[in-house]
């Protein structure tokens, strides 16, 4: 084969012939049989065989070759709009012509436009396909004939004995009840006629059952791989002593819920093995995962080791470092802070304390893993608010603070719960704990969804709210592409609701403002100074002020359910009854609605993510959409969750009795993908 060819085979991943064998379809055409003219329905892809009559050229808007066929039961006009002087003179009268195309109603009965067509001799039979025609996933330059003739030949290959291998083990095949790897190939590459056309849909569908379990389970044992990498390397044993978590647990305002004792007792014992922790702390808004984290951060101090908490935002990590300072500090513990925007030279004496081994906890954004950033001890890495990260990050994470060959324990804390579908799929490599209790006290919030059109009612509710004490956000979210306009959006709302309400005192913040400018403003609203906080969606995360009880989303039907449930969780924190009030710009589409009314439905965290799940899909939750990581072949998360639990079984299965097959299964699926190249 050209070097040409092999290079746009390569852009899809194909290198070997067994990778053209699991370049599999992504729907099917059926060129089996010929249908009657007078039996072609709109919409519909088919193979008709007619007799030409009239071929015009027709001036209208838009020039365009006309062909008039007739078969006997009917009449249907072939349309092109791009054509030369020979292919209209070889349109002759009387002449037999096959056509395939999708039929659609044209301005004088159906008709097909720029069909594929073949001229037919008198007496020549058509040539229809024995099975139905695949349409693989392509790119540029690569047709799907070309394809086709290649997948063919792939498959000639292996039917001359050829194959590859089957690295599902025989007895587990056998349980499960699945066609040989073989017979599931040629069935998904050239199915036979009669199937249906949407058969690669259709969960059932033996040879598809079999192969999208096989690539589920590769994705799963390759995190599954990823872990047990992890879990043989070394770490430091954090021994609890308690000099720390004691003192600490006695000063605390308030006791830990039952499920946070539990949680905190699995990263104890974690902390205390020798061997990394990777562990998924799971918890919905407002459960209460920062004192979990500060709880497993005493520890690997008491132990004398170093902590890095790093959170995705600015913000976030501001409030982390003042929370963590108010803690810690009474605990003589020295706190440092390092974000990508310090001045030089308190940057290099906050690198200076990390490296010395002074620093004992380091808060920061992602700026805490830079190259210079070196510890003396890190014993323990905490990562806020996961999803934001991406499994990539995630990944590059596990390899930094090793020193003389101890790796850091890993704690991630997700901000917004983990349908189990992706749990499964995408966090495989940790373990989980979950927090599922709230704090006592806590008053579920009312969420009403109205339109913008009943702004002033908004308002008065805001000037009412105020008067009496309470606080309350106004979020602007993204409705303009950039940064810079959404900023100045939220500054124009801040603008307009100033005027309108001169009894409440307004402040504004978001992403483009000075670090100090927006602390003031935020310790201000903290302190009650101000009443009601204009803010982008810099505040979804994180942002903890019990007094604040009403919340205001601006276009709401612009956000994720995920997020605007994270958005309502920033009240409901105090004793107050909290309102949410989710502000959309009519109209509102019926889909956008049904999205907005999950929320006011339901506060499960969980239930609120399997619902964003199904309606935003995989890629878009996990934020990994183009780093191509979470790309199936042939599964699809949600279609095919019913075999999640089997998968687990298998993969345990095959770890245990048939190890020498999972690392060329998962060569097989995951190929390059990230998380083979880290295995
Ligand atoms: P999240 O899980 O959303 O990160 P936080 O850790 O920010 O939640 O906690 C939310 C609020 O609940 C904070 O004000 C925190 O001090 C408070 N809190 C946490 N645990 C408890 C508890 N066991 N009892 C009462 N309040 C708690
Ligand atoms: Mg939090």
């Amino acid at each position: 084969m050209g070097s040409r060819l092999a290079e746009r085979l390569e852009r899809l991943g194909i290198v070997t012939i067994q990778d053209l064998l699991f370049h599999l379809p992504q729907r099917y055409q059926d060129r089996t049989r010929l249908s009657a003219i007078g039996s072609l329905q709109p919409g519909i892809q088919s193979v008709v065989v007619g007799e030409i009559g009239l071929a015009q050229i027709r001036y209208g808007r838009r020039r365009s070759l006309l062909c008039l066929l007739s078969d006997g039961t009917g009449k249907l006009t072939l349309r092109f709009f791009h054509f030369g002087g020979a292919q209209q003179r070889s349109f002759e009268a009387g002449r037999r012509i096959l056509c395939f195309g999708e039929v659609r109603a044209g301005p004088a009965g159906l008709e097909m436009v720029h069909p594929e067509y073949q001229l037919l001799d008198a007496d020549e039979a058509p040539p229809l396909e024995q099975s139905l025609t695949p349409i693989y996933p392509t790119t540029e330059g690569l047709g799907q004939v070309r394809l086709r003739k290649l997948s063919l030949a792939a498959l000639e290959l292996i039917e001359g004995g050829d194959g590859p291998s089957d690295y599902l083990p025989a007895p587990l095949r056998t349980k499960l009840d699945f066609p040989p790897l073989v017979v599931a190939l040629r069935s998904l590459h050239r199915p036979p006629p009669g199937l249906p056309l949407n058969a690669l849909e259709h969960v059932d569908y033996p040879p598809r059952r079999r192969l999208v379990f096989e690539e589920l389970l590769a994705h799963h044992l390759s995190l599954r791989l990823l872990r047990r990498r992890f879990t043989d390397s070394l770490a430091p044993a954090l021994t609890a002593t308690g000099r720390l978590t004691r003192p600490f647990l006695e000063q605390l305002e308030f006791s830990l819920t039952q499920a946070q004792q539990r949680v905190v007792a699995e990263l104890a014992e974690d902390l205390g093995r020798e061997h990394p922790m990777h562990r998924l702390v799971q918890g919905d808004v407002g459960s209460g995962k920062t004192v979990v984290a500060a709880l497993a951060a005493l520890q690997a101090i008491e132990a004398g080791f170093q902590v890095a908490i790093m959170a995705p935002t600015e913000l976030l990590a501001e409030q982390h470092l003042s929370r963590f300072r108010a803690w810690f500090e009474p605990l003589a513990i020295e706190c440092a802070w390092l974000t990508g925007k310090l001045a030089a030279k308190t940057r290099r004496d906050t690198l200076e304390s990390i490296s010395g081994g002074k620093a004992q906890l380091l808060v920061g954004t992602h700026a805490v893993f830079q190259d210079e950033v070196k510890f003396a001890r890190l014993g323990l890495v905490v990562v806020d608010e996961q999803h934001r990260f991406g499994v990539h990050q995630r990944l590059a994470l596990r390899n930094k603070g090793v020193s003389e060959g101890l790796r850091p324990h890993q704690m991630v804390m997700t901000a917004t719960p983990i349908p189990r579908t992706l749990a499964m799929a995408a966090y495989a490599d940790l373990d989980t704990s979950v927090i599922d209790e709230l704090p006592p006290g806590r008053h579920p919030i009312e969420t009403a969804i109205v339109s913008d059109r009943r702004r002033d009612e908004v308002i008065e509710r805001i000037a009412r709210a105020c008067a009496a004490g309470q606080q309350a956000y106004w979020v602007c979210p993204l409705i303009e592409e950039s940064e810079a306009l959404q900023c100045r959006a939220a500054a124009d709302t801040a603008e307009t609701l100033i005027e309108v309400l001169p009894a409440v005192r307004i402040g504004l913040i978001h992403g483009r403002m000075k670090k100090p400018e927006r602390d003031c403003t935020m310790a201000a609203f903290k302190a009650g100074e101000i009443d009601l906080l204009v803010a982008t969606t810099v505040i979804e995360v994180g942002v903890d002020v019990p007094n604040a009880s009403l919340m205001i989303v601006d276009n709401a039907e612009r956000l994720g359910l995920a997020q605007l449930h994270q958005l309502r969780g920033r009240v409901g924190r105090g004793e107050c009854q909290s309102v949410c009030v989710l502000l959309y710009r009519s109209p509102l589409s019926a889909n956008a609605r049904s999205r907005l009314q999950v929320l006011r439905a339901t506060s499960d965290g969980f239930e609120i993510a399997q619902r964003d799940l199904e309606i935003r899909g995989p890629g878009e939750v996990l934020g990994t959409r183009q780093t191509g990581v979470m790309q199936f072949r042939i599964a699809d998360l949600m279609r095919d969750q019913g075999m999640f639990s089997q998968v687990e079984k298998v993969a345990e299965e095959m770890l245990r009795d048939w190890p020498g097959q999972v690392q060329p299964l998962v060569r097989r699926w995951v190929g390059g993908g990230v998380h083979y190249a880290d295995v």
